[in-house]
């Protein structure tokens, strides 16, 4: 069986941008296994009414990719599903996809020193180094609610969009207000006849200020590309200032909340509905909402917020607790995913047969979030701890291609069996991020699915993104333990590579 340089699982935005970078920097030998039938990853999933990007199109995409024809300051799913797609072609890499493979296992085979690939079909793989790049939010979740399966009208998922349902006319619920919501709350209210919207916990809102790109600044993105960069770089530093708000709780975060509450005082007059509206955690906690709809859709006269809690589905609708039966035809769960803070769906075997999720059971912890002692040649995309609450996951991403370029180049130039992170180095860097942790406001007392069951935080980097990239950038050979093919003996070195 061949054995490839390098296996990335997922063809969305991050497995495609490494594989760019890779074979830039001379690594050709990459195939990319993909379980659907195309590529785009959360963009090709969620195709939901008012699906779109609520970071800027500018700062949403890569660097080294520059688009200058978006649609808009905040493009819709399907224009940057395309925008992926249209990756893929720019650096033809079609032909390294293979489209239908879903891995469900990954074994490191210490004598060769490569990684064994099994799938859910006939396939399998041999590679000598390993991206895992699919993703976060790529399994949708059906909440734990009493009697759900018990409902007999039609249930839709916000990640898997029924498009064959006609909503016209009908009585919708949809359960949920997070950042999927507050999109497709003010999509359903232009077509179904009655929308109720089932609250938990109100989210902070800010407005999204979205304007059409006028046609003279996409051409002038094109002819004078640098314009484009340096948009992209006030956006880049707007959003880095907005950290000293929404990662750590400071005076500015009050700022925010003002921010917050104004909008919703500009939006809402009635005062019953906006004390219901109103969040008690302080913003950041939760992902920050950005809408200027959706406020407006609650209040048209086919619409109701209702906040008294979920009681149970029946086989006709949902039971709150003050005892109403709402009686419905179909209901949206936009409640989100099934988020892998303990690691992916499937068995990761690594040195001397050691499981990765028996290891991650209580929260996934990693080395600069890409790397995992005793698990080598394995790199993780948006892993453990590589989350930003205040910019774009692409920023985050692009640092991540980076050192596994460098990790993956360091491996195959030097011929090295394999290369592991020093489980001192990821114990120390560790317990300097969850210290760090402490201090930002995803710790400061709300739920959210940046946390595990138990509280712990596997998912959010503390920290500027210019720190993170700082770090990201800095690949030190002597931070790993590196063991030639062809050597008996450690290679271990100190030097930068
Ligand atoms: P989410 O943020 O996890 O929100 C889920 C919503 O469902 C919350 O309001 C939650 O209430 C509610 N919920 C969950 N289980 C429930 C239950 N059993 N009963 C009642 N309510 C329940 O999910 P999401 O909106 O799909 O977003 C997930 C993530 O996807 C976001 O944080 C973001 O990273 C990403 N996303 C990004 C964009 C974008 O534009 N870039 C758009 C959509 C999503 P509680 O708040 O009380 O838990």
């Amino acid at each position: 069986m061949h054995t490839y340089d390098t296996l990335i699982v997922g063809a969305g935005f991050s497995g495609i941008g490494t594989a760019i970078k890779l074979t830039e920097a001379g690594v050709d030998d990459v195939v990319i296994v993909e379980r659907d039938q195309r590529v785009g990853g959360t963009w090709r999933d969620n195709t939901y009414p008012g699906a779109a990007c609520d970071i800027p199109s500018l700062l949403y995409s890569f660097s080294f990719v520059a688009n200058p024809t978006w649609s808009r300051a905040y493009s819709p799913a399907d224009e940057i599903r395309q925008h992926i797609e249209d990756m893929v072609d720019r650096f033809d890499l079609r032909r390294r996809i293979d489209f239908g493979v879903e891995v469900n296992g990954l074994a490191f085979d210490e004598t060769d020193g490569v990684w064994d690939v099994s799938t859910t079909g006939r396939r399998s793989y041999r590679a000598r180094t390993v991206v895992l790049a699919s993703g976060p939010l790529t399994d949708h979740a059906w909440p734990d609610i009493r009697g759900i399966d018990t409902y007999e009208g039609h249930k839709i998922h916000s990640a898997d969009w029924d498009h064959d349902y006609d909503f016209t006319g009908k009585r919708v619920a949809v359960i949920g207000t997070g950042a999927s919501a507050v999109q497709i709350v003010p999509e359903l209210v232009k077509q179904a006849a009655f929308v109720k919207v089932f609250q938990r916990t109100p989210g902070w809102v800010i407005p999204r200020l979205d304007v059409a790109t006028p046609a003279r600044a996409q051409e002038l993105f094109a002819k004078v590309p640098a314009v484009q960069r340096l948009a992209r770089q006030a956006l880049f530093w707007g959003h880095e200032a907005s950290a000293t708000a929404l990662v750590w709780k400071s005076p500015l975060s009050s700022v925010v909340a003002r921010l917050g509450k104004a909008h919703l005082k500009r939006q809402v007059k009635d005062p019953w509905l906006r004390r219901q509206l109103t969040p008690d955690f302080t913003p950041g906690c939760k992902r920050m909402l950005v809408s200027s709809d959706y406020y407006p859709a609650l209040q048209r006269d086919n619409c109701k917020l209702i906040d008294w809690p979920i009681a149970a589905m029946s086989p006709v609708g949902i039971r709150t607790c003050d005892g109403v039966e709402h009686h419905l035809d179909a209901v949206v769960f936009a409640t989100g995913y099934d988020v892998h803070l303990t690691g992916p769906p499937y068995p990761v075997t690594g040195l001397g047969g050691r499981s990765l999720a028996a290891e991650w059971t209580r929260g996934a912890q990693a080395y600069k979030s890409i790397n995992a002692s005793g698990y080598p040649n394995l790199f993780f995309m948006t892993g453990p701890n590589s989350g930003p609450g205040h910019n774009s996951l692409l920023v985050f991403v692009e640092g991540q291609i980076d050192y596994a370029v460098a990790g993956i180049t360091t491996i195959l130039r030097n011929d090295l069996r394999y290369l592991d992170v020093r489980d001192d180095v990821q114990r120390r860097h560790n317990e300097q991020l969850q210290k760090r942790l402490t201090k930002t406001t995803w710790m400061s007392g709300c739920n959210s699915w940046y946390l595990t069951a138990d509280g712990f935080n596997a998912s959010m980097y503390p920290g500027f993104a210019t720190q993170y990239l700082r770090q990201m950038r800095d690949f030190q050979l002597g931070d790993y333990v590196a063991q030639a093919r062809h050597a008996a003996a450690a290679v271990g070195s100190r030097s930068s590579a």
